[in-house]
C-alpha cells in the first residue's frame, strides 16, 4: 500500500511509515492512498470495535506485521463506541468514551503507538509541538504520553479555553510538557510554525500530530464500520459534525472500502465554508476567515481536509454524495433542548449541530434510509452550553473528576518565538 501527495502530479509513491511520519508533504500536499483496499473477511461480526479494528487495518498496514499490529490496536481502542437508538431509523454513535471525552482520542491514540513503532524500529525520536485550543490538545497529550521515543510540547492559549478544557490539557503526564501561552490561539499557531522553518530548531526532531495526518485518518474510518455492525445495517446514512472535514473523510475512506453509505451530511456551524461549497455558493479553495461559536472543536473557516476529499472525489461527486448544512448558535442551542425533550437524550453542542442537520434532511429529503449521527464529544465536557440549553447542570463525568485530584504541569510562555527557543533548547 503506496502513498502519494494531493499536489505530486508524477503521484512519487511513498511507504505509509513516510507518509506517517512526514505528516504534511514537502510540496504542501497531503497523502492520500494509490488504492484503497476493499472490505473482505469477517469484519460484521467482530466482538469489539478493536477486533474490527485489526480485521480492517491489516488490508492497509503490511508494518506493522499482524503480531505486532493486534496488540497495538487493542491498546489505543480499549474503550467502548456505542450505538444508541434514539427512535427508528435514527441512531447516535457515541465516540466519547475516550480518556479525554471526544473522538479525538481514536485517531490520536492510534497514531502514537504507529508511530512508536516506526520510531523505535528506526531507533529515532520526535518531538510533538501543537497549538490547541481544545480537543485535540488533550487527546494528543494523553494518546501520545509515555511513548518512549515521543516527546509532546503542547502551546495553549491562557485564559482562552475553558475551565474544563484547560483541566485537560495541564494535568501532569509523562513526556508532556504544556505552555500556556500570554497571548491567542493565534499566536500559538504562529509560534508552531515559525518553530518548524527555524534554522537554529532544524536539528532538533520537531514533527506535527494535526488532523491532516494519514495516522489519525485511518482509525476515523473504523467506528463507521462498528456502527453498521452493531446496528446490523446495511446501508445507513451518516451525519458528521464537522469543522476540519477528518471525521468525514474517515467515513467516505469507510465507504470507499465497500461500507454503504448513500448519502453523508456534513453538518457544519456558523462557519459555512464546506455546506457553500456543496452548494456551489463556493470557489474550491477559497475559505473566509472563521467565525466563534458554541461548538469551538469546529470553528474552523479553511477546513485543511477539503483538498483531501476534493482530490478524493471530485466536485460532482462530492456534491452528489454529501449534503451539507450550516446550524447557528441559537438553533443548537434549541435542537439541544428539543433532543432532550423528545428522548431524553443530553447531547453535547456539536453533537446538536449534527442533530439539527439531520431533522433538515429529513424534512427537505424525505429520504427513509437510517441515519446515524456521530455524537462528537461528551456533553460534560461544555457545561455551559448545558446550562444555556436546558438550564440543568450536566452530569458529573468521573473521568473529568478525577483529573481534579491530579498534578498538574503547566509553564507561562510570552508570545515570542525566542522564549518558545529557549525552552525547546
Ligand atoms: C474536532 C471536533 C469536531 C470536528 O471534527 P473534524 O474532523 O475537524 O471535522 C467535531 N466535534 C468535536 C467535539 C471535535 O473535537
Amino acid at each position: 500500500m503506496r502513498y502519494f501527495s494531493t499536489r505530486d502530479p508524477q503521484k512519487t509513491p511513498l511507504s505509509f511509515e513516510e507518509a506517517l511520519l512526514g505528516g504534511l508533504a514537502p510540496d504542501g500536499g497531503l497523502y492520500l492512498p494509490e488504492a484503497i483496499p476493499r472490505l473482505s473477511g469477517p469484519w460484521r461480526r467482530a466482538a469489539s470495535l478493536a477486533e474490527l479494528g485489526v480485521e480492517v487495518l491489516k488490508g492497509w498496514l503490511q508494518d506493522p506485521p499482524l503480531a505486532e499490529l493486534e496488540p497495538l490496536v487493542r491498546e489505543a481502542l480499549d474503550f467502548p463506541a456505542p450505538l444508541v437508538r434514539l427512535e427508528e431509523g435514527l441512531y447516535v454513535l457515541e465516540l466519547f468514551h475516550g480518556p479525554t471525552l471526544s473522538f479525538k482520542d481514536f485517531g490520536a491514540r492510534t497514531m502514537a503507538r504507529l508511530m512508536q513503532h516506526f520510531l523505535r524500529k528506526r531507533g529515532e525520536r520526535r518531538i510533538i509541538l501543537v497549538a490547541t485550543s481544545g480537543d485535540t490538545g488533550s487527546a494528543v497529550a494523553d494518546g501520545f504520553a509515555g511513548q518512549e521515543n515521543i516527546e509532546v510540547v503542547l502551546l495553549y492559549p491562557k485564559g482562552l479555553v475553558s475551565e474544563v478544557q484547560e483541566r485537560q490539557l495541564i494535568v501532569k503526564r509523562p513526556g508532556v510538557r504544556t505552555f500556556a501561552v500570554e497571548g491567542t490561539f493565534d499566536d500559538c499557531q504562529r509560534l508552531v510554525k515559525s518553530a518548524f522553518t527555524d534554522p537554529e530548531l532544524k536539528h532538533l526532531p520537531l514533527s506535527s500530530a494535526n488532523s491532516i495526518n494519514i495516522g489519525r485518518l485511518l482509525p476515523q474510518a473504523l467506528y463507521y464500520l462498528w456502527a453498521a455492525a452493531q446496528g446490523h445495517l446495511e446501508a445507513a446514512n451518516f451525519c458528521v459534525p464537522s469543522g476540519n472535514l477528518g471525521n468525514l473523510t474517515g467515513g467516505v475512506l469507510a465507504a470507499l472500502m465497500g461500507l454503504r453509505v448513500p448519502r453523508f451530511l456534513a453538518a457544519h456551524n456558523a462557519n459555512p465554508y464546506f455546506p457553500d461549497f456543496l452548494a456551489g455558493r463556493a470557489e474550491p479553495f477559497r475559505f473566509p476567515p472563521t467565525v466563534p461559536t458554541l461548538s469551538n472543536a469546529m470553528d474552523v473557516g479553511a477546513p485543511s481536509n477539503f483538498e483531501r476529499l476534493y482530490h478524493l472525489l471530485g466536485p460532482e461527486r462530492l456534491r452528489e454524495w454529501v449534503w451539507g448544512t450550516t446550524v447557528s448558535d441559537p438553533a443548537t442551542l434549541e435542537r439541544m433542548q428539543r433532543t432532550y425533550e423528545q428522548y431524553g437524550y443530553l447531547a453535547c453542542p456539536h453533537t446538536a449541530v449534527g442533530l439539527e442537520a439531520v431533522h433538515r434532511y429529513r424534512m427537505y429529503t424525505g429520504d427513509p434510509t437510517p441515519i446515524v449521527a456521530l455524537s462528537t464529544a461528551h456533553p460534560a465536557k461544555f457545561p455551559d452550553a448545558v446550562r444555556k440549553a436546558l438550564g440543568i447542570e450536566p452530569p458529573q463525568e468521573a473521568r473529568l473528576e478525577a483529573l481534579k485530584d491530579r498534578p498538574v504541569q503547566v509553564e507561562p510562555l510570552p508570545p515570542r518565538l525566542e522564549a518558545l527557543k529557549a525552552r525547546l533548547l
